[in-house]
C-alpha cells in the first residue's frame, strides 16, 4: 500500500470539512450544522487503484482556511504529496482565493512535483452560481488541475476527485519506480 498526504485548502464554509467527512464515510455523514474548523483535522482514506493490485491510503488533512491558523498550517504543510483545491461555486471571491491558496500550497511543496484538482462544490445550490464550470475548468487547467464539480449536501461526485488524486499519485509513485530501477 502506497500512502499519501493531501492538502485541502480553501476559504472558509466552501465545504471541505464536509468532502472529507462523506469521502471518509463513503457517504455516511455531511455535515449539516456549521462549526468553523479550528486548525487541522485529518482523515484517512485507502483507494483502491483499477486494474492494479495497489491501494492508495490518503491521509486528508482539513484546514480551516483562516489567516490566524497559517502558522500552524505550515508546519503541517511541509510534505505535500497531492492537493486538493476546494471552492463554492455560489461565490466568486472564493474562487478567486485558489490563486492564493494555491500559491501557498506550491510553495510548501518546495518545488516537487504537486498533482492536484480543483473542486467547485455546492452545486445543489445551482440558482446561486456565480463561477461558470467553462470558467473555473480553463483556469484549472491553466495551473494544470483537474476540474470536479460537487455537492456534498447532495452527496453527488464526491467520490471522483479523490479517486484523481489517489490515481495521480500512484502513476508519481511508477514513474519513480521506473526511474530507480533504470539507474540501478
Ligand atoms: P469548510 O469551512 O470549508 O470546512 O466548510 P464546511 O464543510 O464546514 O461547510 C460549511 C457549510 O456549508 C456547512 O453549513 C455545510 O453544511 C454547508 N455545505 C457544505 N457542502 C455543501 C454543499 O455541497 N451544498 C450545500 N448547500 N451546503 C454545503
Ligand atoms: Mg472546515
Amino acid at each position: 500500500m502506497l500512502t499519501d498526504s493531501t492538502r485541502s485548502p480553501g476559504d472558509a464554509t466552501v465545504g471541505k470539512s464536509a468532502l472529507a467527512e462523506i469521502f471518509h464515510s463513503d457517504g455516511a455523514h455531511f455535515l449539516k450544522n456549521y462549526t468553523m474548523t479550528t486548525g487541522v483535522e485529518m482523515v484517512t482514506k485507502v483507494v483502491n487503484i483499477p486494474e492494479t493490485a495497489d491501494a492508495v491510503e490518503i491521509f486528508i488533512f482539513d484546514s480551516a482556511g483562516k489567516e490566524i491558523f497559517y502558522g500552524t498550517l505550515e508546519k503541517l504543510w511541509e510534505f505535500p504529496s497531492l492537493l486538493c483545491l476546494v471552492y463554492d461555486i455560489t461565490s466568486e471571491k472564493s474562487f478567486k482565493s485558489c490563486a492564493k491558496w494555491l500559491e501557498r500550497a506550491r510553495a510548501a511543496a518546495h518545488g516537487m512535483q504537486l498533482p492536484g484538482v480543483l473542486i467547485g462544490n455546492k452545486t445543489d445550490l445551482a440558482e446561486r452560481r456565480a463561477v461558470e464550470f467553462k470558467e473555473a475548468q480553463e483556469w484549472a487547467m491553466k495551473q494544470g488541475l483537474d476540474y470536479f464539480e460537487t455537492s456534498a449536501k447532495e452527496m453527488d461526485n464526491y467520490g471522483a476527485p479523490f479517486h484523481k488524486l489517489a490515481h495521480s499519485f500512484h502513476q508519481m509513485y511508477q514513474e519513480r519506480v521506473e526511474l530507480i530501477q533504470s539507474i540501478m
